[in-house]
């Protein structure tokens, strides 16, 4: 995660907050080349999901919503997390964290005291995760947990959470769980409160409680209070789905890992409305569908991602049933990726309550009236970003055996797809001719300093698929130019009124 994080910040791809006050905890801007591969994600998401479906269209909600739509969601009254302090040191954290910490922990002094266990160990990656274990040898895994957590905690299941407050307390003092940034010292924990996730500000003049809104936690609310009016004026039938990319703000209490856990994100989500009863099915060909996108189209090794299905204890308020795709980041191990929730008519519902606005809807063909179940294949933006970074970072030995990066991007996920490099300055005039004709159709940049094979590998590191050399045989005297393959180093020469078409197979 350092060298991505090296990399990111040195190539322009991501640069820390308002760095020269110090910065903003927490707060990362996209540089040059990491806005553009962001856009470019975007856009191959709606390409996929919007343009190339009949059943989908786009919105853009508002962040700022009238702070009913957050009563009616449940956001006012459970987007909680449990917040602890240690008064030693005045640190913050996540209780239910901690404790999922002390279980790792827990479980793996158990195995390596027991040795018909020892086997298993090995099988737990470096982030030590259990559920991993739990997967391969379920029986023995469950045995602890039921010893050593359940039957001796009085606790429901080992998400810790559910848990009641008072069971993370009662589990953090006994089981004497320290704070992890000062582990030689007793931590002197507070009581745990719930803290809720959602950003408050004000609207307007006044400055009374009738001025409170919140920044959107999430964008699919956008999408629900918005649904009768998508159903009129696009006259789509159900099933049909809105898709929809944004920021979203969480008030998040242990941030961190770079871009992957922030306050201020963007998500990529879907609510894909059909008729109750077939919200299986439904949510069966999304996971197919979302699989394929992140592994065809943004180019993510399989052996990278794995399905994992929400435990009953674990599933959210409104959900009967939810899968996650996980993504094995580095240092963090599989972390989610993208939900995708099977979210009944729980939201629909709820809004129709609140607002005492007909939210059903009319299918004029079958003549029957319903709310709609819904399935929600919601994505981080930035989080996809960062798992692509590093599902493309690679790194080759170049001709003096020094290491040096290659980000293998695909084409269309690049930020630059093709660099324009003439080999000497002389040559710039022409250069610059076929950097305007690439320009016009391209993301494509120009580089005349350094010899070329340090700009070579200075496009290798930020993904660009191609460089483009200028230079006084092929091109001033036959109008040609040579092509350079980032990931094969092949070199193909092509003549200049061809180039266009040339690139256009592949973006
Ligand atoms: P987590 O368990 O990681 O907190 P979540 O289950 O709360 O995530 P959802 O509410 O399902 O997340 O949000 C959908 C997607 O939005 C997630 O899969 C993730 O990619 C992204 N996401 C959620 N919270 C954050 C965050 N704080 N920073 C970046 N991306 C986020």
């Amino acid at each position: 995660m350092k060298h991505i994080v090296d990399l990111a910040k040195n190539r322009g791809f991501v640069f820390q907050g308002s760095e020269i006050y110090g910065g903003l905890a927490n707060t990362w801007d996209y540089g040059p080349l990491g806005s553009l591969l962001k856009e470019n994600l975007k856009n191959l998401w709606i390409r996929e999901f919007v343009q190339r479906r009949p059943d989908m269209v786009l919105l853009d909600a508002a962040i700022l919503m009238n702070p009913q739509v957050w009563v009616a969601s449940g956001h006012v009254g459970g987007f909680s997390d449990p917040l602890i302090d240690d008064k030693n040191t005045k640190e913050r954290f996540r209780a239910d964290k901690l404790i999922e910490g002390k279980i790792t922990e827990i479980v793996t002094e158990a195995l390596k005291q027991n040795e018909e266990w020892v086997h298993l160990e090995k099988n737990m990656d470096e982030a030590g995760n259990l559920r991993k274990a739990l997967q391969l040898h379920p029986a023995i895994y469950n045995q602890i947990i039921t010893e050593k957590v359940l039957k001796k905690y009085w606790v429901p299941n080992q998400i810790p959470e559910s848990w009641t407050p008072e069971q993370q307390l009662n589990f953090m003092k006994c089981e004497d769980v320290r704070n992890p940034n000062n582990p030689d010292v007793k931590a002197d924990w507070t009581e745990i409160r719930k803290f809720n996730l959602m950003f408050e500000t004000k609207q307007g003049v006044t400055d009374d409680s009738t001025a409170k809104v919140y920044l959107r936690p999430e964008t699919a609310q956008g999408i629900f209070v918005d649904f009768p009016h998508i159903v009129r004026t696009c006259r789509r039938r159900v099933p049909f789905g809105v898709a929809q990319v944004g920021k979203a703000f969480r008030n998040e209490i242990t941030p961190g890992n770079f871009i992957f856990r922030t306050r201020e994100f963007e998500q990529m989500e879907i609510e894909f409305f059909c008729e109750p009863g077939t919200q299986k099915e439904w949510h069966e060909k999304w996971k197919v569908a979302c699989k394929k996108f992140l592994m065809e189209t943004v180019g993510i090794k399989e052996s990278n991602l794995r399905f994992r299905e929400h435990e009953k204890d674990e599933l959210s308020h409104y959900s009967d049933w939810t899968f996650d795709i996980e993504y094995d980041f580095p240092s963090i191990g599989f972390s989610e990726l993208q939900g995708i929730a099977s979210r009944t008519d729980f939201d629909l519902k709820a809004h129709m309550s609140e607002s005492k606005q007909d939210m059903s809807y009319f299918d004029p063909v079958k003549n029957t009236k319903f709310i709609p179940y819904v399935i929600e294949p919601s994505i981080g933006l930035t989080r996809l970003f960062l798992a692509t970074l590093c599902d493309a970072y690679d790194t080759i030995k170049d001709e003096e055996g020094a290491e040096r990066i290659v980000l293998r991007l695909k084409p269309e996920v690049a930020p630059v797809k093709i660099a324009v490099l003439p080999l000497v300055k002389k040559l710039n005039e022409k250069a610059e001719e076929v950097f305007t004709l690439l320009s016009n159709n391209f993301m494509t940049w120009y580089d005349e300093t350094g010899s070329i094979g340090k700009r070579y590998a200075r496009f290798d590191e930020i993904g660009t698929p191609w460089c483009v050399t200028i230079d006084f045989d092929n091109t001033m005297e036959k109008n040609m130019v040579t092509i350079r393959h980032r990931d094969t180093m092949e070199q193909e020469i092509v003549a200049i009124d061809d180039l266009v078409d040339y690139f256009k197979k592949y973006l």
